[in-house]
């Protein structure tokens, strides 16, 4: 129906992750001004759980499928339920997360349905009937305003951390997918799933982050990163050119060709604050950054900026942090 807006929700075993409540909380807002109503579509294990904390933030209905299919092979299971849900529904918009599965489907069905996609959401708006959507465009460099025209529903993978969100309370109805799974569908098996060590908070949703550059010079300080990490109850983050120097693994990577974060506190440390950087964590609530360079880019955008030699400022920030949350027990 026009109007009608519909998310595709990740989560780990019915627990919708923070990028699937993000795209509710925006889904509810655009169906507000559209006059439609907020489906989600939620796949695999568990995906009937998922409901209470999508209705909390706006979702009206909930289309489900537990078939072991989803968890078994990529991506291809995802674009034949999600084909069938649009086929019913006919919404007007669809939100998908821009994580690496969410990229995948998104393409996928859009060549299916031959439909326009926008990817790098950062902004979407309904304004005089029309749905107008930000996107990153060359590195983070500029953001352009694009509409879908021509297309019978328009699609957008929507950053992380790009919508705040919304508590929208709903009693979700939910409905399953009449799913039959199709051998053509099941050529790519999924393989064993990790959890790496030193990253049991997913960096998008992380209310402290350290983040070291180049400027640290090797991957041995990362481990004095990790202790003021670990003394702010925080997580580790790096800019591109410390992962591609094999310092620290792609999973920490912030920015254009990394994650986007949006953390109450963000410490960069040895950065030197390039835009594609910028791009993944400017929108964090604080930003304090550690450089020796006094004309670091990164210094135009910090709340505190600190000149000096991190190899003498991060220990003693360390001990001074665990020295404080030592006196506050
Ligand atoms: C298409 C594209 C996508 C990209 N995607 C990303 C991305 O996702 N994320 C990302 O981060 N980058 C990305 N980049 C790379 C980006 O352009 C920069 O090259 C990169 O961010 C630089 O990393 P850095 O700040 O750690 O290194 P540098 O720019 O080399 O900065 C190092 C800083 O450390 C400081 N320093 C050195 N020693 C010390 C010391 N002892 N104490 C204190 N400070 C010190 C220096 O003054 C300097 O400011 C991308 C680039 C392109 C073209």
């Amino acid at each position: 129906m026009a109007g009608d807006v519909l998310i595709y929700v990740e989560h780990e075993n019915g627990r919708p992750k923070r990028i699937a409540l993000e795209l509710a909380s925006k889904a509810a807002e655009l169906a507000a001004v559209t006059g439609g109503s907020v489906a989600a579509v939620v796949l695999g294990p568990e995906a009937r759980s998922a409901a209470g904390r999508l209705g909390a933030h706006g979702v009206d209905d909930l289309y489900i499928s537990e078939d072991a299919a989803f968890d078994q092979y990529l991506t291809e299971p995802q674009v034949d339920a999600l084909a069938q849900v649009v086929a019913d529904l006919e919404p007007a918009t669809i939100l998908f997360p821009y994580t690496p599965d969410g990229k995948d489907i998104a393409a996928r069905l859009s060549a299916r349905l031959d439909s326009g996609l926008v990817t790098n959401v950062i902004g979407l708006s309904a304004e005089d009937g029309r749905l107008l959507a930000q996107e990153t465009v060359f590195g983070g460099t500029y953001t352009t305003t694009v509409e879908v025209r021509d297309s019978r529903v328009a699609m957008y993978l929507v950053r992380p951390n790009a919508f705040p969100l919304r508590e929208n309370r709903r009693e979700s109805t939910i409905h399953e997918i009449a799913y039959q799974p199709r051998e053509a569908s099941q050529r790519a098996r999924r393989g064993k799933k990790v959890q790496e060590e030193g990253a049991p908070v997913p960096l998008e949703e992380a209310g402290t982050i350290v983040s070291g550059g180049r400027g640290l010079g090797g991957p041995e300080p990362f481990g004095m990163l990790q202790e003021l990490a670990n003394a702010l109850d925080g997580a580790l983050g790096a800019s591109r050119a410390a992962v591609d120097a094999g310092w620290i693994s792609y999973e920490h990577q912030v920015g254009q060709t990394g994650r986007t974060v949006k953390p109450q506190l963000y410490v960069a440390i040895g950065i030197s604050g390039a835009v594609q950087h910028r791009v993944g964590m400017q929108t964090a609530d604080t930003i304090v950054a550690i450089n020796r360079d006094s004309d670091a880019p990164i210094f135009q955008l910090a709340d505190l900026s600190v000149v000096g030699d991190l190899f003498q400022l991060v220990p003693a920030l360390t001990e001074e942090v665990k020295k404080r949350k030592g006196d506050h027990r």
